[in-house]
């Protein structure tokens, strides 16, 4: 199926205006966006247009009800300065799940790759052109109709955004192990990309930091003890040589960079198992020095290596190297900026 997506373009770009070796982080976003709407059960219009604001009705639901779903991916260039999507169909899917949960619309996938391409190709000067760097791209949906009652909208906005990103440079994390506040619970919403589940962690996040930490590391609601997921990243550890990741269950979410670096560990010949693993465990492990290494995953940072984690006034030290986590994200980096052979096919060229 093939689709016309209209094209409005912008006078002046305001690239030139753009420090590159400062960017600061998720204030700068380029010169246009890709907007399509939802109305009488089908999405129309699919256009891209100069980035403006978009006037809302106090009463759209998005804002009282909080259907309002989004992903986050990355464009990147090659060797030669061409762009490349990572993955773009996962983030389509995932798009998706989280529409099912949440009451709202899919939206066709390959209208999300569609658009996400010839947003990119349109805004390619955006693209920071220092190793390490990105183009974040902000892909997201909500309920734009005005309507006080509870039910699922009928109109809906998707957009995409994009915003550079500069390298980032992992430092090494402590993690408050969360045993008041809880991110998600079997059934609920864990699983899907919906603005609420942020909303919710705002707050315990802001506690864990003025504790002295630097993300939260969720449990599971009921008996506090299974590892979910950290800050917004998934996370991995290795114990005695093997790599252990929680398993999906509903509660966290799938993340691209998780499945991508499970592909990765197991190519290098690790040994990667997806189960349940309690705080307990890890603790037990740390003390029998055969925690070797934890880290998070996830598209902002790509691999954040965990240093320590705080659980009930006790801290169970980790390590102070991640030698094959750092491994992983150079091969993560160097698929996703072409000096390395594509083999697991990850990579869209933007024509
Ligand atoms: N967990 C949560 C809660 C997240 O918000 C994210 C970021 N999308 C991740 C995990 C990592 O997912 P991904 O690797 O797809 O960025």
């Amino acid at each position: 199926m093939s689709y016309n997506i209209s094209i409005t373009k912008i006078q002046q770009s305001k690239v030139e205006t753009i420090d590159f070796n400062n960017i600061p982080l998720g204030t700068i976003f380029t010169d246009h966006m890709f907007i399509c709407d939802y109305e009488n059960g089908k999405w129309t219009n699919p256009r891209i247009e100069p980035l403006a604001l978009i006037p809302t009705h106090p009463a759209a639901m998005a804002l009282h009800y909080g259907q309002a779903i989004f992903e986050g991916m990355k464009a990147t260039v090659d060797a030669e300065g061409n762009p490349m999507l990572f993955r773009a169909n996962k983030n389509a899917a995932r798009l998706n799940f989280s529409a099912d949960r949440m009451g709202m619309p899919n939206f066709p996938e390959e209208l999300f790759v569609e658009g996400l391409k010839q947003l990119v190709d349109l805004e390619r000067n955006w693209i920071p052109p220092t190793d390490g760097s990105a183009l974040y791209l902000r892909p997201f949906m909500y309920a734009d109709e005005p309507f006080i009652g509870m039910r699922a909208a009928t109109h809906f906005k998707f957009i995409i955004m994009a915003s550079p990103a500069g390298p980032f440079f992992s430092k090494r994390i402590k993690l408050w192990a969360e045993k008041k506040y809880i991110r998600a619970a079997n059934g609920g919403t864990g699983e899907a990309k919906a603005a609420g589940n942020y909303a919710a962690a705002i707050r315990p996040t802001e506690l864990a930091k003025a504790k002295g930490y630097d993300q939260v590391l969720w449990l599971d609601a009921i008996e506090h003890k299974y590892i979910q997921e950290v800050g917004t990243m998934n996370i991995f550890f290795k114990i005695d040589g093997k790599f252990i990741t929680p398993k999906r269950d509903g509660s966290i979410l799938d993340g691209i960079t998780r499945m991508s670096v499970i592909d990765i560990l197991r190519d290098k010949g690790f040994e990667v198992i997806e189960r349940t693993i309690t705080i307990d465990e890890i603790k037990e492990a740390s003390k029998n020095n055969t925690l070797e290494e934890a880290f998070g995953t996830g598209t902002a940072v790509g691999i954040a290596y965990i240093q320590e984690i705080g659980v009930d006034g006790e801290t169970i030290h980790v390590s102070n190297e991640s030698p094959v986590g750092l491994e992983v994200n150079d091969t993560l980096n160097a698929i996703k900026t072409g000096k390395v052979e594509d083999k697991f096919g990850w990579m869209t060229k933007v024509e």
